[in-house]
């Protein structure tokens, strides 16, 4: 591998390059018209400017960023998360170009983005699904229909969901219909396929979810777990890893499920294999699994001291995963915050503008993944993630020391953005003492 097309933009795109220059891998970056602001547009080799600002005449053109790739002589392109990164025949059409995608196969793409097969798969493998409608459904009288089986209070999710939209919780029966026609027309609009799917609901769970790795010789490693049970209207907020809440016991076992997942399915690049943890029956369920990099994977990356990306790069090269045979060396406890341009004092409303100042913190045990700096200009367009600060201790303790020092010292003038929240949940009794789920935000944080 020579030379990667960067097909994202922001601080995964600025990660991405970062990672192809430690493998020394050439990189070209794409930007569309408000991203010539963005430095993942001038930290690579190259860069080229693929349309204007909305997503769908530049950064979801996959005809332009073929094209831009094979003018650019790339032997292979990266998809970052979102847009293009589970898109099953831009794969194809990689392929077919005989441009590498740096992700999994096609195949595991289109199997895990239905959720609702996902679901078949995994319960096929013997590891638990949360208990739920077998298929999908457009019909509201057929949904209405598979509730007996369920109960309430049920949740409706998007076959094809993602990013925490098109899902409903339905309390009791009076709501169910227009719940349903809600989430449906959600779906309809946000993935273009409104089959509904429906899962018990529970309402105190943690979010806990693994990191899996395999490569094109059999392989198939774990990186231990993630815990994200820090959410707001099911989008993640902060994680941490190691889950302070899993014992040994548990940990093995969900670990062991997320591998025989990926084993069943024969599967190679990164993944993540998602579940609910119910902390008082002990009992976990698979919720989903994504065939990509996840926002969070630093936190992983802190701990094990393994480039997850440099480590796709490898493997989507034919490589061996590096670290088969070693044990792996977990060392410590870190935490990553998500910087958000939003005001968390109105309802987490967008909050685009200008960054005044700017000055991320540093020192032991900090880091800060982001595109933006002071001057920039927050484009009104793509999502509100600034940056991700990233804080590492030798315990959970040592790490949220330093993550208060580190959000106290961040100064940010001209918008508003997540560190004042960020600051109340770690001051906040039920989440030093872990005591948090995934509806607390909403439920329990005043
Ligand atoms: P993960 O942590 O599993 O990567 P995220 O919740 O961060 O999941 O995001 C899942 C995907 O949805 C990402 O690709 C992200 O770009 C996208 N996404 C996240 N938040 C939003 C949002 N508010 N609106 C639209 N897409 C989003
Ligand atoms: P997405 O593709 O949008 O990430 P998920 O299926 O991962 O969708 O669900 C998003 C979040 O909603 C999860 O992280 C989890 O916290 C919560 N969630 C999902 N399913 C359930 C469920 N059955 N009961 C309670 N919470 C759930
Ligand atoms: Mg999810």
């Amino acid at each position: 591998m020579n030379r990667v097309l960067v097909a994202n933009r922001g601080e995964i795109a600025a990660r991405v390059i970062k990672a192809c220059r430690s493998c020394g891998v050439k990189t070209v970056a794409v930007y569309s018209l408000p991203d010539i602001a963005s430095s993942h547009s001038w930290l690579a080799d190259e860069a080229i400017c693929i349309g204007s600002a909305a997503a769908s005449n530049s950064y979801l053109c996959q005809d332009r960023l073929i094209h831009v790739a094979l003018q650019t002589g790339c032997d292979a392109l990266h998809p970052g998360y979102g847009f293009l990164s589970e898109r099953s025949e831009f794969v194809e059409q990689c392929h077919q170009e005989g441009i590498v995608f740096i992700g999994p196969a096609a195949e595991h793409i289109r199997l895990m983005g239905d959720k609702a097969k996902a679901r078949e798969t995994v319960m096929a493998l013997g590891v638990p699904v949360v208990p739920g409608s077998l298929g999908a459904y457009s019909d509201m009288d057929e949904a209405f229909a598979a509730v007996s089986d369920i109960g309430y209070p049920l949740l409706l999710k998007a076959r094809s969901g993602g990013g925490g939209r098109g899902m409903r919780v339905v309390e009791e029966e009076s709501q169910f219909h227009i719940l349903f026609a809600q989430a449906r027309s959600e779906a309809e609009a946000a993935f273009g396929d409104g089959e509904i799917y429906l899962e018990r609901y529970f309402e105190r769970v943690r979010h806990i979810e693994v990191q899996i790795f395999g490569d094109r010789h059999g392989n198939i490693r774990h990186l231990g777990e993630r815990d994200c049970s820090l959410q707001r209207r099911h989008q993640k907020l902060l994680e941490e890893s190691p889950s302070p809440v899993l014992d040994q016991f548990t940990r093995e076992n969900i670990c062991a499920d997320a591998i025989s997942i990926a084993k069943g399915i024969n599967y190679e690049g990164a993944g993540t294999v998602e579940f609910i943890y119910d902390t008082l029956s002990g009992e976990y369920f698979f919720i989903e699994m994504n065939t990509r990099i996840q926002v969070e994977h630093p936190v992983t990356e802190v701990v094990t001291g393994i480039d997850l990306v440099a480590e796709q790069i490898y493997v989507a090269s034919g490589k061996i995963l590096s670290f088969v045979n070693d044990e792996l060396d977990c060392s410590g406890h870190a935490i990553e915050f998500r910087i958000n341009a939003e005001d968390p004092t109105r309802d987490f409303c967008p909050s685009p503008g200008v960054l005044h100042k700017w000055q991320p913190p540093s020192g032991e045990g900090i880091r800060f993944d982001s595109h933006v700096y002071q001057g920039y200009e927050i484009p009104p367009y793509y999502d509100s993630l600034l940056g991700k600060l990233i804080v590492h201790g030798k315990d959970r303790d040592e790490a949220l020391t330093r993550s208060r020092a580190a959000l106290q010292s961040f100064v940010v003038e001209g918008v508003a953005t997540t560190i004042p929240f960020h600051l109340k949940v770690i001051e906040h009794e039920d989440f030093i003492t872990n005591k948090i789920h995934t509806r607390w935000v909403e439920t329990e944080l005043q």
